[in-house]
């Protein structure tokens, strides 16, 4: 069997990602983690490693091929910008001229990396002409160009400019989710309604107050990472039959997204949240975040369509075969 890394090396990430969410919950760090890993000198296990002269350069922010753009306010703010180089007060856009810059530095190739990356942020700050203008080069995009839209509000978004993404969600779920999930694991109304209240929107912390929840969520993602590693499809196709209720299904996207979401967490240098899975966390260390954004992105599709009254089978063999599909196999 082909080593899995190579099949990662050769993965293609989405053109532009939307990485959406609350302050504070890490959208930055993950930004730059993809930048860094996706032009890392290290071997490609190792990506992103933080130390080649390629990471440090990202993260000191003078990579040639990744460019941060952002409102003046912003970089003033952030003191990367003095007020005294400043003829009027700081715009608290991102204008067209300034997506213009970007389009005419991303046409050409890339300088020292492998690929080029393009944060915007807060991507909100984009006006509308300037957004229209970004519109045209994420309909043909320059060819090794990722562009990353960090947003609080993605509903501030065009909805061409949206739909052109793929949407990484890294914020909290609504409560109501929370305690639906909670009923479906046979909780009562009440105490589901608490522990989603007091859960802040994750359903590892939900579940992670009670113990035997946690076990189970690990049990589930076990079972879901042997079927995604195996050599051949049966594993996967055995798991969605046997997990083909609406219900159960659904029990096991959460999983897994809560799963995945805490390892992006994890790989962008924040705690995991619930530690009982870092074992776990560890095997999967090795996944590239990029593989890891598409995964979050098919989990909450998964979600989406299992609302919407899709196919508790069809759904599963979806996720599981997809994920195989990201990790190569
Ligand atoms: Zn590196």
């Amino acid at each position: 069997m082909r080593p899995q890394r190579e099949a990662l090396d050769r993965e293609q990430p989405h053109h532009a990602y939307l990485l959406a969410g609350p302050r504070g919950v890490g959208k930055e760090l993950l930004a730059r983690l993809f930048a860094q890993a996706a032009n890392c000198e290290a071997a490609a296990e190792q990506r992103p490693c933080g130390a080649c002269a390629s990471c440090r350069a990202v993260a000191r922010g003078v990579h040639p091929d990744v460019m941060w753009v952002m409102p003046q306010s912003e970089a003033v703010g952030r003191g990367l910008l003095s007020r005294a180089d400043l003829e009027a007060a700081p715009s608290r856009d991102i204008r067209v001229d300034e997506v213009r810059a970007l389009s005419r530095r991303l046409a050409l190739a890339a300088m020292l990396g492998r690929r080029k990356v393009a944060v915007l942020v807060p991507a909100e700050a984009l006006n509308e002409r300037a957004q229209n203008t970004l519109l045209k080069t994420l309909e043909e995009p320059p060819p090794a160009t990722t562009f990353l839209l960090v947003t609080e509000q993605p509903d501030a978004l065009l909805a061409t400019v949206r739909s052109r993404c793929a949407r990484v969600q890294l914020a909290p779920l609504s409560d109501r989710v929370v305690t639906d999930l909670l009923l479906a694991r046979g909780a009562p109304l009440d105490e589901a309604r608490r522990r989603a209240a007091r859960a802040e929107g994750s359903v590892g912390c939900a579940l992670a107050m009670d113990a035997d929840e946690l076990e189970r969520r690990r049990e589930l993602v076990e079972a879901v990472e042997a079927a995604v590693a195996a050599s051949d499809e049966r594993g996967a196709l055995d798991l969605a039959e046997s997990a083909g209720d609406r219900d159960a299904a659904a029990r096991v996207a959460a999983a897994v997204h809560a799963w995945t979401r805490d390892l992006l967490v994890g790989q962008a240098g924040m705690p995991i949240e619930a530690q009982e899975l870092s074992a776990l966390a560890a095997r999967a260390a090795s996944v590239a975040p990029s593989a890891l954004l598409s995964q979050a992105t098919l989990c909450a599709e998964v979600i989406e369509a299992l609302e919407q009254n899709g196919n508790g089978r069809l759904q599963m063999e979806r996720l599981l075969l997809g994920m195989r599909e990201l990790r190569g196999g």
